[in-house]
């Protein structure tokens, strides 16, 4: 069998690659840089950062090393929420652009819906008009953020990236999106190395029959419901494993199994939780 990194095709057309790397809490030049060579020599080209990263730059350079054409690459990242608002998000836009020394982006996502969220959405859409961004979207948005997105703007967000993994699939959320043909992201598609997911039975006898690990079981349980996978790891193996999904397919009875380990529990942050919101809105000194 193939193991060709799958694209999906988003509402205005444009495709990105199911699978790409993200990048969070990876600072450190060497490794990054590092990491990103590794993922690229192993066919990866999507690239998930944000401003609030604090590594464009380092994966700006690692990209521009490589050689790789810019158009072969489909580079993401997010608008933080302390630049909120239109003229702010555009001057946070043209920022992230320079850090990452390019002259467009693939995808720009709000990071989550903090105050304001409907001006940023209007300067994104601008930006996307004027051909500075391929698609646009959001993160971290419930159905109560979205319908009121979609009531107040023109354009439909192309996709949502939210946590999401076997414990807390997101059924709900994603059925609405689905309706409104917004794709599926998952951040935090492992479970973040937390809550002990990876040592779960389920995903130990289903890594044991298919011959893969626990990792590459969870990341084509997403691949199996469409949805965009950005699993992290600065490990060259992992990087690596993590890229091996495309090879294999699970059955229906075993993707039921897997929605056994639902707990309908959050790992991470809440998009409701507005002291959170409030608080990373203010912009430092
Ligand atoms: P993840 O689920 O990708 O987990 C990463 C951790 O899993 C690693 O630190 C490592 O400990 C472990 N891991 C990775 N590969 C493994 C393997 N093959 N076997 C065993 N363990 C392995 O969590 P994440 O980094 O939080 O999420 C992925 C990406 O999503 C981020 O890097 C970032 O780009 C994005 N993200 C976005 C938001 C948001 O608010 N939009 C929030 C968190 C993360």
């Amino acid at each position: 069998m193939e193991n060709e990194i799958k694209n999906i095709t988003f509402s205005n057309g444009v495709t990105i690659p199911q699978l790409g790397l993200g990048v969070f809490k990876m600072k450190d030049e060497k490794e990054l840089s590092e990491a990103i060579r590794v993922a690229l020599e192993a066919g990866y080209r999507h690239f998930d950062t944000a401003m609030i990263y604090e590594n464009e730059a380092i994966v700006g350079q690692a990209l521009k090393e490589s050689s790789i054409p810019r158009e072969e690459i489909f580079l993401t990242s997010k608008v933080w929420n302390y630049d909120h608002g239109y003229e702010e998000t555009k001057a946070a836009f043209q920022a992230s652009l320079d850090r990452l020394g390019t002259d467009y982006l693939d995808l720009y996502l709000i990071h989550w819906a903090s105050a304001n969220y409907i001006e940023t959405w209007k300067a994104m859409e601008e930006l996307y008009n004027a051909g500075k961004i391929k698609a646009i979207g959001v993160s971290n948005f419930q159905i109560h953020h979205l319908e009121d997105l979609m009531s107040h703007t023109e354009i439909i967000p192309m996709i949502n990236q939210i946590e999401t993994h076997p414990a807390f699939p997101q059924d709900e959320l994603r059925a609405f999106m689905a309706q409104h043909a917004i794709i599926h992201e998952a951040w935090g598609p492992l479970g973040q190395g937390k809550n002990d997911l990876l040592t779960q039975s389920v995903l130990l006898e289903l890594a044991q029959k298919y011959g893969k690990t626990p990792a590459q079981i969870v990341l084509r349980w997403h691949i199996e419901r469409g949805i965009v996978v950005i699993p992290k790891s600065v490990t060259p193996s992992r990087i690596r494993e993590n890229r091996d999904i495309f090879d294999f397919s699970l059955s229906k009875e075993d993707m039921d199994k897997i929605a056994t380990l639902n707990t309908g529990e959050r790992y991470s942050g809440n998009p409701d939780d507005q002291e959170f919101l409030t608080r990373t809105s203010i912009r430092p000194n």
